[in-house]
C-alpha cells in the first residue's frame, strides 16, 4: 500500500516534468517549437548533415507589413494570424525530418536537411504560396492587399565551411534582400553555395 502510493506519487512528478518541458520547448501562443526547441534540433541536424554527408538548408521566415497589421486590425488578430500562419507552415512541410519553430516575434525559423537548393527553392515557393492562398485581409499591406511572408534561404553542403551560427546569420541576411527587393519572395543567400 505504502509502496504503490509512493510509486504513484512518483509518477506524478514525472508527468509534471513532461508537462514543464513540453511548455519549455513549444510556444504558448502558436503551440509550435519555441527557440529553445530550435537549438536543439539545429545542433543535432547540423552534426547530422555533416555526418550524413548530405545538405542543409536554413529558412528564415518574416511575416510582411505586420506592424501595420497590428496598428490597423489590433494585436488580438494580429495574434490569430500568427497562430493560422504558425499552422499553415507546419502544415505544408511534408518531411517527418523538416522542422519549423517560432523565432521570435512574427518570425519562423525552417530547417530542412537532405535536400538539393531546386527541392530548398519549392519549398520555399509552397510556403509563400500557402500563406497567401489563406487569403488574409491586410489593407495597410505594401505587397498585395493579403497577408503574405517573405523568405532568406541559407544552404550548404557537408564540406562548406560555414558554423551553425554563421548558416542562421546568412538566412537572416538573405530575408533582409528579400525584404528590400520587394517582400513576398524569397532570397537565396549566394554566398554559402
Ligand atoms: P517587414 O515587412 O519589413 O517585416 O515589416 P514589419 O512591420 O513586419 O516588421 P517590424 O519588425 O517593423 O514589426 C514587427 C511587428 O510584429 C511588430 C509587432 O507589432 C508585431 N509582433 C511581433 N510579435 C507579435 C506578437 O506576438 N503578437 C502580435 N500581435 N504582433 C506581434
Ligand atoms: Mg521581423
Ligand atoms: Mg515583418
Amino acid at each position: 500500500m505504502e509502496y504503490r502510493k509512493l510509486n504513484g506519487q512518483y509518477e506524478n512528478l514525472l508527468e509534471k516534468n513532461a508537462h514543464y518541458e513540453n511548455l519549455a520547448m513549444i510556444d504558448a501562443l502558436t503551440q509550435i517549437p519555441n527557440r529553445r526547441f530550435l537549438d536543439d534540433i539545429y545542433t543535432k541536424l547540423y552534426k547530422e548533415h555533416i555526418r550524413d554527408n548530405t545538405n542543409l538548408a536554413v529558412f528564415m521566415i518574416d511575416i510582411d507589413c505586420f506592424k501595420a497589421y497590428n496598428d490597423f486590425y489590433g494585436h488580438v488578430k494580429g495574434d490569430e494570424v500568427l497562430i493560422q500562419i504558425a499552422k499553415t507552415l507546419q502544415k505544408t512541410l511534408k518531411r517527418p525530418s523538416d522542422f519549423i519553430a517560432r523565432y521570435g516575434g512574427e518570425e519562423f525559423v525552417v530547417l530542412l536537411k537532405d535536400i538539393s537548393l531546386d527541392g530548398a527553392s519549392t519549398m520555399a515557393n509552397q510556403l509563400i504560396l500557402a500563406i497567401k492562398l489563406l487569403q488574409i485581409p491586410h489593407e495597410k499591406s505594401k505587397t498585395i492587399p493579403y497577408i503574405t511572408i517573405s523568405i532568406g534561404i541559407a544552404f550548404k553542403d557537408a564540406a562548406a565551411k560555414v558554423t551553425q551560427a554563421e548558416l542562421l546569420a546568412y538566412a537572416d541576411k538573405a530575408l533582409y534582400k528579400a525584404k528590400e527587393s520587394g517582400k513576398n519572395g524569397y532570397v537565396v543567400c549566394e554566398k554559402v553555395i
